[in-house]
């Protein structure tokens, strides 16, 4: 109970510290950001310097933001960044002008369904600038019509992209990758309910010295950030066959899952195994191609099975991209309950048992091995109407070093055990081996 609210007093505090941040593509407060988090998961921090190509893209100059504002002819701010980053276009070019209504008001962003919100905007590949505001600001501006002083100082210069990472090594090379993005600035669940929540579930990893699997932990811009970072270590990514990417993870709304881009991958039952036994009530999402890093990391040439736990997913909810998706709607005992939800996960991945067929071509000569004479006349009645040889038939069809036994077991509507120890006859022969 106390090791409860102890955890729930630093998700608490680690929100309050890194939410009013202005995090965008790249910039000092991503660095910040990431240092940070290095006191919760010890990150390296890497830079990608601005022109570098990473296949389609090029790293753009890097954006920093020191103030902003629209004030009338008093110098009273009517738009001010210190009361809200979202007030600013993320990587708006410098500015500082004297101008009216008429010039002003096409730089003007507002949300059209909640008149109270400051949207969330971004123009990373399109030079200019732009502000957000509520309804009652856009109004008032447009009642005085001007003059008005309109400043965004910022700078966008060579500097470079910054993204960190940390490898938790298991007793196997085979890596799950897990991935958020640190990219969103004032928004609590989008996405700084993920970064949070990665980093806390790092720190549990990190502490455990009985895992099965490694854990590729990786904090990036989205997009642009993943792809550098698939670029930066092209060979170890295209080993991976399992990725969580972890966004919007701490809304007062219910859990929902989106499958991995192979529907038939067992990672979406494992999940849906863990929401069922923590009885929540989850929406499923079907792979879509739009949604998040898993856009990259399932692409062509690395297909990793990316699946992604969400409470309110991005979209999904009215306060999604602005002002009111703020800490009041962000709770540490959501976050906590998500984290927890993301544990199970991990502890059914790491129950797995998994084998790979050490004669992959072609079928076994069973006969060889003595274990033809497996095959009596009657079936087992354990077996679910099975033979023995049908088992051992079905696990080196499916010991590929990624499917698991209790994935097969599921395949064969049979109990783990039994699969299991027809697995460990077919090891102590050499056929199979255990990752
Ligand atoms: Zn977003």
């Amino acid at each position: 109970m106390k090791n409860n609210f102890e955890l729930l007093e630093e998700l608490k505090c680690v929100l309050e510290h890194l939410f009013p941040l202005c995090r965008s593509l790249t910039g000092e407060k991503n660095r910040e950001t990431l240092r940070i988090l290095s006191n919760i998961l010890p990150l390296a921090i890497h830079e990608v310097p601005t022109g570098t190509k990473v296949y389609d893209w090029i790293i753009p100059n890097e954006w920093n933001i020191r103030d902003a504002w629209i004030a009338d002819s008093k110098g009273r701010r009517i738009v001010d960044f210190r009361a809200s980053n979202l007030h600013v276009v993320s990587y708006s070019e410098p500015i500082a002008l004297q101008m009216n209504w008429d010039q002003l008001s096409s730089h003007l962003h507002i949300h059209k369904e909640l008149p109270d919100a400051i949207p969330y905007r971004t123009s990373y590949y399109q030079h200019g600038w732009g502000f957000c505001l509520t309804h009652s600001q856009y109004s008032e501006l447009k009642q005085l019509q001007g003059p008005f002083e309109v400043v965004i100082d910022s700078d966008l210069r060579q500097g470079s992209l910054s993204y960190g990472e940390c490898i938790i090594h298991g007793k196997s090379k085979k890596e799950i990758l897990i991935s958020s993005y640190i990219c969103h600035p004032s928004m609590a669940n989008d996405n700084l309910s993920g970064v949070i929540l990665a980093a806390f579930l790092g720190r549990q990893l990190s502490r455990r010295n009985d895992l099965n699997f490694s854990y590729r932990f990786v904090f990036v811009p989205e997009t642009l950030g993943a792809i550098t970072y698939c670029f930066k270590n092209e060979q170890a990514m295209k080993n991976i066959d399992i990725g969580i990417v972890i966004t919007t993870v701490g809304g007062p709304g219910k859990y929902g899952y989106k499958q991995c881009w192979d529907r038939s991958h067992p990672i979406n039952q494992i999940v849906e195994e863990v929401l069922e036994q923590a009885q929540e009530d989850f929406i499923t999402y079907p792979f879509d191609i739009h949604g998040s890093d898993e856009r990259q990391y399932s692409s062509q040439g690395f297909r990793i099975n990316c699946i992604t736990i969400t409470k309110d997913r991005y979209y999904e909810y009215p306060e999604y991209h602005s002002s009111l998706d703020n800490l009041d709607f962000v709770t540490a005992s959501q976050l906590e309950k998500s984290l927890q939800i993301y544990m199970q996960l991990i502890d059914k991945l790491e129950a797995r048992h998994i084998y790979r067929n050490r004669n992959p071509n072609g079928e076994v000569m069973l006969s060889r091995y003595n274990l033809y004479s497996l095959v009596g006349g009657a079936l087992h009645p354990l077996l679910n109407g099975r033979s023995d040889l049908d088992i051992i038939l079905w696990l080196l069809f499916w010991c590929d070093g990624n499917t698991a036994i209790e994935d097969i077991a599921r395949k064969l509507n049979l109990k783990n055990e039994i699969v299991y120890e027809c697995a460990e006859t077919l090891t102590k022969h050499g056929i199979l081996e255990k990752i």
